[in-house]
């Protein structure tokens, strides 16, 4: 089994997600109580709130490329960042590395592809809903990302970061999310990408009016994937 890397703690919330599934993820495919290699290095999420609040997303990028080394100095094979914001530093990250960085937009694109879906709904924070690394990320891959309008982002921003990153699930909250996937929908979004690593803790895919892609979830299997020797 190869080692697997997380970059994590962005937030730990999010994290702990990943733990949990890749671990069961490996018991289910090798059975008896079979559990993932892995190391994750969870760094201290206020210091990378502070760099991406200040815009100081060369120094975030600088920081987690140390933090990417350091995995692979400790013997991981792969690298995850377990965060869809700080794809943005995802080119840092890679560049420091030798070992493969398991990119979570292009794993969700895949998904999509496979599922015939063109035009997903993104939720996410402020920074990948309005940057355009996530949008022209996609693009690579043919598929057209679209975003609530200003006042839904700034709510799904705040949801993120007030509540799921602080261990809060608010129902009133679900319920703001449902309505911005309905409105996308009626507007013509053919699916919905949950792009940030917390929104697995408030909603299910299977209970939405669009098809739901679960960043979280896919990045994790794809990890698994890789440990196990299938291609990625
Ligand atoms: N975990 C979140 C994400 O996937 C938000 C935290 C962050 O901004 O890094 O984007």
């Amino acid at each position: 089994m190869r080692k697997i890397g997380l970059i994590g703690g962005m937030s730990f919330e999010g994290s702990s997600v990943y733990y949990r599934q890749i671990n069961e993820a490996v018991r289910t495919q090798l059975g008896a109580l079979h559990s993932a290699e892995l190391l994750m290095f969870s760094v201290d999420f206020q210091g990378i709130v502070d760099m991406q609040k200040s815009n100081r997303w060369d120094d975030a990028g600088r920081r987690l490329a140390d933090v990417g080394r350091a995995l692979e100095d400790a013997g991981a094979e792969c690298v995850l960042i377990c965060a869809v914001t700080m794809h943005l530093v995802a080119d840092a990250v890679e560049a420091a590395i030798k070992v493969p960085l398991i990119h979570i937009i292009d794993e969700t694109a895949k998904r999509l592809q496979a599922a015939g879906c063109q035009r997903p709904l993104l939720i996410a924070t402020r920074y990948s809903m309005e940057n355009g690394f996530y949008q022209e990320r996609m693009k690579r891959h043919d598929i057209g990302v679209v975003v609530p309008d200003a006042d839904g982002r700034t709510k799904v921003h705040s949801i993120i970061f007030d509540e799921l990153c602080a261990g809060k699930v608010v129902d009133s909250s679900r319920d703001v999310l449902i309505a911005l996937i309905e409105k996308a929908k009626a507007d013509g979004a053919d699916s919905v990408i949950f792009g940030c690593t917390e929104i697995c803790l408030i909603l299910e895919t299977d209970k939405l009016p669009l098809p739901g892609f679960d960043s979280t979830a896919i990045h994790g299997e794809a990890a698994v994937a890789f440990a196990l020797g299938n291609p990625l």
